[in-house]
């Protein structure tokens, strides 16, 4: 008898009754521009999920594989168009239908619209895809349990350590291509796993194609040249706030008027969007490796510092990461990107940003922004540009990931080191930072009393104490014209 929870086996894919009952985006399926597969044979609109369940409440011996109603879940044109945000979340459901083996969907809240912001988890040492690939290697002694025995059969690499690499777009309304270039990346890492498995076999993948979905629609429908989130202002009149100054990092810092476009908001964290974002990352936090912000359109990869000139302990680490990206798309096509800190490439102080909280506050080792080309495209590049950008974007993205992969193991020793000697000096102290005292990394008082960050001294402090900068990690940059990159099928690590 069929379970509403157990996944039903239907030409090949596996479907469960609960993850179509949840299909809200099922009925658009007018808006489908290009191909069409077939997913199975189960109904997913309401009316059509109700008459299944009839169905088998009345023929409870029969299997649900038998019933004979056909549905078709339309896949939007990812690659090649700007998506409305109702289309980008039919995409993921698509995906999450398409490849549920390794592919999760999460709603990280909602925005001030009430829009679900959605993050799908990439996840191909997930147990439920390693069971699905042993199942395929015709592995004759099914193991009693996923791990374990099949480890030992080397299907993946033992996720020790950090593992996990998130990457956010969308936060500011205007900037369509990095929405665009999100979504490449997703499809690359799904429809196209096949070519990135030594990838994915080492490392899971966080992605929010849009962080500020209700900005996205207002640019799309209304104006273009719209940057901030929806929310109106509690007192003078204005909507919007940029949800990239509103993190709680330094963020008395940002000056900014309410009608201008860096406005930070009222306080920290006073945005759904902002609070909902750093919820996922304070879940994450001891598994991240690697943080990934997309913005357009200034051509470079930055990391912290942005509310400050002074460079960040370990930013040699980061820059081998940028640096991967950069000669990897000089090779690619001969494009250009700078690399360097927030505060220096940009000339000026960012304070309240995403990156710096991600790496200032969640204490995630790598944290960088990509802005993607160009002065000469804008924001919103023209449609045929979408494509061969993406692609550019993909390849400096992926080397990004494998370098960050290949220093995973400093950074996992380092931090085994420093959790062994704390536990030999238990009387240590720590400082911790109620939201009254004055930091230099202020504590995410907004979140809630469980999310209260235990700090010790920032890097900044450390940096003017010592006048010289120690760095944790030895890591050795790559100069541009060092760099081979050998071709985009090839995808093994070196
Ligand atoms: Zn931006």
């Amino acid at each position: 008898m069929a379970n509403s929870n157990k996944p039903l086996e239907i030409s090949g894919q596996h479907l469960s009754l609960q993850s179509l009952a949840s299909q809200r985006y099922l009925p658009k399926l007018a808006h489908a521009k290009t191909s069409r597969i077939y997913t199975g044979r189960i109904g997913a609109s309401s009316s059509a999920l109700k008459e299944l369940k009839k169905e088998k409440r009345k023929r409870p011996t029969r299997s649900t594989a038998s019933i004979s109603r056909l549905i078709e879940l339309p896949r939007p044109d990812v690659l090649n168009s700007y998506l409305s945000y109702g289309e980008i979340l039919q995409y993921l459901d698509y995906l999450r239908l398409r490849y549920c083996e390794f592919v999760k969907l999460h709603t990280l809240g909602l925005s001030y619209e009430r829009r679900p912001i959605r993050a799908i988890e990439i996840h191909w040492n997930s147990e439920r895809n390693l069971w699905a690939q042993a199942k395929e290697n015709r592995i004759s002694s099914a193991p009693s349990t996923y791990c374990g025995e099949l480890k030992e059969l080397e299907l993946c690499a033992p996720e020790r350590g950090r593992n996990t690499v998130f990457i956010e777009a969308g936060t500011h309304a205007r900037e369509w291509i990095t929405v665009t270039v999100a979504l490449h990346c997703i499809h690359q890492l799904t429809e196209k796993n096949g070519r990135h498995r030594e990838l994915l076999r080492k490392l899971r993948f966080f992605i929010v194609p849009v962080v500020n979905p209700d900005g996205y629609e207002y640019s799309k429908n209304k104006n273009p040249r719209w940057r901030k989130n929806r929310r109106p202002h509690d007192d003078d009149g204005y909507v919007g706030t940029d949800c990239n100054r509103n993190f709680d990092i330094h963020w008395d810092q940002c000056k900014s008027k309410a009608k201008r476009n860096t406005y930070p908001g009222d306080k920290p964290f006073s945005e759904p969007e902002t609070k909902s974002l750093a919820q996922m990352l304070h879940k994450l936090a001891p598994k991240l490796l690697f943080f990934l912000s997309l913005h357009s359109y200034a051509q470079c990869i930055m990391y912290p510092w942005g509310h400050s000139k002074s460079l960040p302990q370990d930013y040699k680490l980061m820059e081998s990461v940028a640096m991967a990206a950069r000669n990897a798309i000089k090779s690619y096509n001969g494009r250009y990107y700078r690399v360097g800190s927030i505060s220096n490439i940009t000339k000026r102080i960012i304070a309240g940003s995403v990156v710096d909280y991600a790496y200032g506050v969640v204490k995630i080792p790598i944290c960088l922004v990509m802005e993607l080309p160009s002065t000469e495209y804008g924001f919103q590049p023209p449609p045929e540009k979408i494509s061969p950008l993406s692609s550019e974007s993909w390849c400096g993205i992926r080397e990004m990931c494998k370098q960050a992969y290949s220093i995973k193991s400093q950074i996992d020793e380092s931090e085994a080191k420093e959790v062994l000697e704390s536990q030999m000096e238990p009387s240590l102290p720590k400082i911790i930072i109620t939201p009254k005292e004055e930091s230099n990394t202020k504590p995410s008082s907004n979140l809630g009393q469980s999310e209260q960050v235990l700090l010790t001294e920032s890097f900044e402090e450390e940096a003017k104490n010592n006048n010289k900068i120690q760095p944790k990690f030895n890591v050795k940059t790559q100069r541009a014209t060092d760099c081979y990159y050998p071709s985009l099928i090839d995808d093994e690590f070196k």
